[in-house]
């Protein structure tokens, strides 16, 4: 018999998203300019450039690369936050690939950082804040992209419950997330809980559990560690799987998937085996897409959020 599991791709995932980006971006005055920053050789991050600028093109976005020395790039980011003509700002990373990467995305104005990685941005989206103007309300914090990403898919997959209020409509689901990094598991566990997710997460050293609490009683999620739990323990348990570690060689063991669990891989290379269609209710195999039109959606956010000048 054919498995019924359902492989959802995240170009079909991308085109819902795209029509609302688009449908904004045709309200503007005038076409969004987003400008790139390539400072290393790395060809991961020039592809990325590259691909940047064909979407842009392709959804009415101007888009600049502009190709600096990494010892420039902190002035040339400092020119481009006062520059009235651009609206948002990518740097592709890693640049020194170092803790002074760091001091670069706190250059990048929280006004222009289509990215989410403004140490303003990422402390809202730790600590549950998710507006700039409280208590007023009207301007909403950027969330980082592919965290973002993975969001938008969930909610495309319908595991936010609609029938929930806005910000607790993971509750009773729970997830986990394979890979703690700073760009994308640690966060993406922080919102998945802020959402009302029970998420657990691992990486090389262990488990911790993200979680609001019994009843979602905790205003944000708290962060424990599980030394008594392993991966098979977690994945035994868990409505979703979300996989993002790096390399060829690291594959989620499908025998210890529960069956119609969903699967999501957001690693560059495939961290499930093929035989997980035979396990999984839903396999979304690459999230790539679906980051990008994200991207798309913060710059236009970021347009909107935009103090207002000439009393208009
Ligand atoms: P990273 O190297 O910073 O982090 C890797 C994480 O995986 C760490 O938390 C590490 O502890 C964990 N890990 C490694 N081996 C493990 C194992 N055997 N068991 C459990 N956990 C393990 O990498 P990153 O920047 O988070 O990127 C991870 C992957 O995601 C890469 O393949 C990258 O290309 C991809 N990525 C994709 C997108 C996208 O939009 N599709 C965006 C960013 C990153």
């Amino acid at each position: 018999p054919q498995p019924l599991c359902k492989v959802v791709l995240a170009n079909n995932i991308a085109k819902n998203l795209l029509q609302e980006v688009a449908a904004g971006i045709k309200a503007l005055e005038r076409p969004p300019q987003l400008h790139g920053f390539l400072a290393n050789r790395d060809p991961a991050g020039r592809m990325y450039a590259d691909w940047t600028a064909k979407t842009c093109k392709e959804n009415g976005i101007e888009f600049t690369l502009n190709e600096v020395n990494a010892e420039e790039l902190e002035e040339a980011l400092r020119q481009a936050n006062k520059d009235d003509e651009i609206d948002g700002i990518i740097v592709y990373y890693p640049v020194f690939n170092s803790s002074r990467d760091r001091t670069l995305q706190w250059t990048v104005s929280l006004y222009k950082d289509v990215e989410g990685l403004s140490p303003q941005l990422i402390s809202n989206m730790y600590q549950n804040i998710r507006f700039l103007d409280p208590p007023t309300n009207s301007i909403k914090s950027i969330l980082p992209c592919t965290p973002l990403a993975i969001i938008k898919i969930l909610e495309h997959l319908h595991v936010y419950n609609n029938i929930l209020d806005y910000g607790k409509r993971l509750f009773g689901r729970r997830i986990t997330v394979i890979n703690r990094s700073e760009v994308v598991g640690r966060p993406l566990a922080a919102l998945l809980a802020n959402d009302g997710a029970e998420v657990y997460s691992v990486d090389v050293t262990g488990v911790q559990q993200f979680t609001r609490g019994s009843g979602l009683k905790k205003q944000k999620h708290e962060v424990i560690d599980k030394p008594d739990l392993a991966l098979r323990d977690v994945l035994r348990i868990s409505d979703v799987i979300i996989s993002g570690v790096p390399g060829d060689k690291y594959k989620v063991p499908t025998e210890l998937v529960r069956d119609g669990a969903i699967c999501i891989n957001f690693s560059s290379e495939k961290n499930f085996n093929p035989d997980i269609k035979e396990k999984a209710s839903i396999y979304v195999p690459a999230i790539g897409k679906v980051t990008i039109v994200v991207l798309m959606r913060n710059l236009l956010r970021l347009m909107e959020n935009r103090p207002r000048t000439n009393g208009s």
